[in-house]
């Protein structure tokens, strides 16, 4: 079933425009492994002229950061609102360019929409808030704060969730008044760019929101340094976060960063077993296992570890993989054949580091072309493994057993990401010492990856700076103006 592409340019000032370039990048269904189409390439000149737009679109005289919260609120809604009306055409193009089960990708276009929505509620109540008076000790002074937003943004983002994580950016830039410049990944761009023409469709005055899509090196560095960029939020690798963080030191820009992980989840004897499989499972194998915060290491006590090992790999044989388009997939294509090598380059040298492959590990028999890896259990695994250490980014769960909490809790800990940590057990007292100690910005209790647009995101540690979603999200993007003013009729 071939899923049209539409041939789109950069969009700029509210136009689609040729790259300077005219360089155009091919897009592969990871699926298929059949080239289905291409994307326009954004040079530095690209970038010189979209920030241009952006920054006019900021600071003219009825610029976009001078509207109101509400009026910045329509066009927010009117987002979300062609979002769903195209939700399944969408979430086709999200299939086809990224390799994701169809229901997930579906499922995230309905998130897509929802964190407009949510954004759109937040600018309303923006405008009440944007005039704080402060107390100050002194009578002859008067003080306020005025909450402004930051200026012109550049959102850069990963390919795992395409148009979700741009949503998570664009949707609290826009609700805060900054004007934008997208640059989404070169491995899935198809939505990004369908965002544009949802911005079109809407009317979203030009300047406001910009997407060039590119190469890293030759899109997303010239913009994350260019001089007239305001503020830089990222997701994406750690490599990449800390090229990004060494480029805002040379221009002093704040920056928020949603990096890599290597999330643990600690299953203790007192639980259901079949409940704490079902979260073990979620918590690995959606998206492919392409999950920043995916709880890919497995502590489970030493007293049910047999026991529950065995009942993982049984359900692991139910997943359906196949064609990311077909209904009831459950585990699509790896996103590109350089991941899907990376992913089977990690599979092998935990083998021979002495680790054992209990099920998976290979492309299932059944499907001849695409980049398909088998949902992987690995046991025999120590702390000092990569497999056990570095993120993966896949279909990989490496699985460790543990007697007590203290050392469930070292192993959690032992390692320099810090994003999600999951608690599975029966005993509440346990789970709320732990949501203390265990080092993560998020922590499941009884469950494992579920995710609102009212609560904080982010990590600590390897695993970025900052916070995005819920109020957190929109402060990104906001500065705040002392304003004191001396009253008194008599002379200072
Ligand atoms: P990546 O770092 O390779 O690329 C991310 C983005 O940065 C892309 O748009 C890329 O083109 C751009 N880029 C690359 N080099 C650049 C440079 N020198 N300057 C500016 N931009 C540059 O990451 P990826 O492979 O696309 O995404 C996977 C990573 O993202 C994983 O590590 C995953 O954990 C992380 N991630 C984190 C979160 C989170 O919320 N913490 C969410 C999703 C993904």
């Amino acid at each position: 079933m071939a899923v049209p592409i539409p041939s789109r340019q950069l969009f700029i000032d509210g136009e689609w425009r040729e790259p300077l370039l005219k360089k155009r990048i091919p897009i592969i269904n990871p699926a298929t492994q059949e080239i289905i189409g291409d994307i326009p390439a954004a040079t530095a000149e690209d970038v010189d002229i979209a920030v241009e737009a952006a920054r006019r679109a900021f600071s003219k005289p009825d610029s976009w950061a001078s509207t109101s919260g509400s009026f910045r609120a329509k066009f927010l809604r009117a987002i979300a609102d062609k979002i769903l009306e195209r939700k399944i055409e969408l979430a086709k193009l999200e299939v086809v360019d990224c390799g994701k089960p169809i229901d997930e990708a579906i499922s995230d276009m309905v998130s897509v929409a929802g964190c407009f929505k949510y954004y759109a509620e937040l600018a309303e109540a923006l405008d009440a808030k944007q005039r704080i008076p402060i107390s100050i000790p002194m009578e002859s002074f008067k003080t306020h704060v005025l909450k402004e937003p930051i200026g012109v943004v550049a959102l850069i983002t990963p390919w795992n969730y395409p148009l979700l994580m741009a949503a998570w950016k664009v949707a609290p830039a826009l609700a805060a008044g900054c004007t934008a410049i997208l640059k989404p990944s070169e491995l899935a761009s198809v939505t990004c760019l369908e965002l544009a023409e949802v911005c079109r469709d809407v009317a979203l005055p030009p300047g406001v929101l910009n997407i060039l899509t590119g190469l890293g090196p030759e899109a997303g560095a010239p913009l994350a340094s260019h001089p007239h960029v305001d503020k830089i939020a990222f997701t994406g690798s750690t490599a990449t976060g800390i090229k990004i963080m060494t480029t805002a030191a040379q221009t002093i820009k704040p920056i928020s960063l949603e990096l890599g992980g290597k999330s643990p989840i600690l299953v203790f004897e007192d639980v259901d077993l079949d409940n704490a499989i079902e979260w073990t499972l979620y918590g690995c194998f959606p998206n492919n296992g392409q999950i920043c915060s995916a709880t890919s290491r497995l502590l489970v006590h030493e007293n049910i570890a047999a026991k529950f090992v065995e009942k993982l790999i049984q359900w692991s044989k139910s997943i359906k993989i196949s064609d990311p388009l077909e209904e009831g997939c459950r585990l699509g294509a790896i996103v590109s054949e350089g991941q899907y090598e990376k992913i089977l380059n990690f599979i092998s040298t935990a083998k021979s580091e002495g680790a054992t492959i209990l099920y998976g590990g290979v492309r299932p028999q059944h499907l001849k072309k695409g980049f398909f890896i088998e949902p992987t259990i690995i046991t025999d695994v120590s702390t000092s493994m990569q497999i056990w250490r570095e993120e993966v980014f896949g279909p990989v769960l490496c699985v460790k057993t543990f007697a007590t909490e203290e050392e469930a809790t070292q192993l959690a800990n032992d390692t320099h990401y810090g994003l999600g940590a999951a608690v599975v057990s029966n005993d509440l007292e346990r789970c709320e010492r732990l949501t203390k100690v265990l080092q993560a910005g998020v922590v499941w209790v009884n469950c494992s990856q579920p995710c609102f647009d009212q609560a904080p995101w982010g990590g600590i540690k390897h695993s970025g700076i900052g916070r995005e979603l819920g109020e957190w999200g929109l402060e990104n993007y906001l500065t705040v103006k002392q304003v004191t003013q001396y009253t008194s009729d008599k002379q200072w």
